[in-house]
């Protein structure tokens, strides 16, 4: 089979190769791969410029929703054809405090599909029955591939920030994970600003037709005033940043209300400068968030079941694995939304 192979540290070093189809060992389930998705963070493997355990020659791609196609030694409660979804841990410590506590997304020893172990830009992988969830019937393997980012994001919103009916909520970054982000705040009742650029015209159009209550071009318009216009000056009660831009950080900071909450899920990259003193004059509560757990993904799996959240409308292209060229500079360029491969094709 063909898998898209990151074969060495650095700037590159990534083909479609030739590689063995792979079989399960005890305790794993081999899944025929519908849909994968490109991360922002596959694009930091192509250059290795991640933080994040990286362990060539390996298959990377780790968005992603399949069949279960051979089940190994020992499994017990999934069979071939089952439709899954799973999660990105293939293995953790599971003795650390972290791992005890079940938040085994910040162990130090977690090795992830796609960047330790071989991932899903291949028409097969390999994952621990451990962590698979069943994706429903009612939805598509396109949200299947989507599950992963939204995870995140109820990672980020549900069991980190704490988002009540009537609050006025700031989404910065209106890409597929700040519309996802949208989503979840909206399915808990809130007011929901999304915050762009110029080059997000497409993407705000897609905030409003999802749920927005008001869509803001920093570049065309002043946030500041906007949010004390509607929030009658006291601010946002909380501040979902997804863009990993500084000056979006700073106008979260200022845009907050006393005793608001900033939840980090963007990433910049570098160490960037804002003024944090404001913090302390602010009682903003700061939290950052890193990937997903158990939890995140019942809920991520529960809210597209129910409707409140859909994710078909966040794809915007489906590409064979041969156009991987193409696609990672599509997304590199920020053009389209997300985007998909069909490996089988
Ligand atoms: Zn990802
Ligand atoms: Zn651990």
């Amino acid at each position: 089979m063909k898998g898209l192979v990151k074969y060495q540290l650095g700037d590159g070093f990534m083909e479609l190769r030739d590689v063995p189809e792979p079989k399960p060992g005890a305790g794993q389930v081999k899944i025929e791969v519908a849909n994968t998705g490109i991360c922002g963070s596959d694009l930091h493997i192509l250059h290795s410029d991640i933080a994040i355990p990286v362990r060539p020659p390996v298959i990377t791609g780790h968005e992603f929703s399949g069949t279960i196609a051979e089940v190994g030694e020992g499994v017990e409660g999934w069979k071939v054809g089952d439709r899954v979804v799973s999660e990105t841990a293939f293995s953790y410590c599971g003795v650390c405090v972290h791992c005890r506590e079940g938040y085994y997304n910040l162990c130090n020893e977690r090795r992830t599909l796609g960047y330790w172990y071989d991932g899903a830009f291949a028409p097969y992988t390999i994952v621990p029955a451990a962590r698979l969830h069943a994706l429903p019937s009612e939805l598509s393997f396109l949200e299947g591939a989507l599950m992963e980012p939204l995870a995140c994001v109820t990672h980020a919103t549900m069991e980190l920030t704490r988002i009540e009916p009537r609050d006025w909520v700031l989404v910065s970054g209106p890409g597929a994970v700040g519309l996802a982000t949208l989503q979840v705040a909206k399915a808990h009742n809130a007011r929901v600003m999304v915050a762009g650029t110029d080059v997000d015209a497409e993407r705000m159009k897609k905030a409003e037709a999802l749920g927005a209550d008001l869509v803001v071009n920093v570049q065309k318009e002043n946030i500041l005033d906007i949010i004390k216009d509607v929030t009658g000056g006291v601010g946002v009660d909380v501040a979902l940043e997804c863009s990993g831009s500084a000056r979006a950080l700073e106008t979260a900071i200022l845009g907050v209300r006393k005793r608001g909450q900033l939840t980090q899920i963007g990433l910049y990259g570098k160490p960037i400068t804002v003024d944090f003193e404001r913090i302390c004059y602010k009682e903003i509560k700061v939290t950052g968030s890193l990937g997903s757990r158990w939890l995140s993904w019942e809920n991520a799996l529960y809210l597209t079941k129910a409707g409140k959240v859909k994710l078909e409308p966040l794809v915007s292209d489906v590409f064979p694995l041969s156009d991987w060229e193409k696609a990672f500079g599509m997304f590199e360029r920020k053009e389209g939304m997300k985007i998909v491969f069909d490996p089988k094709k």
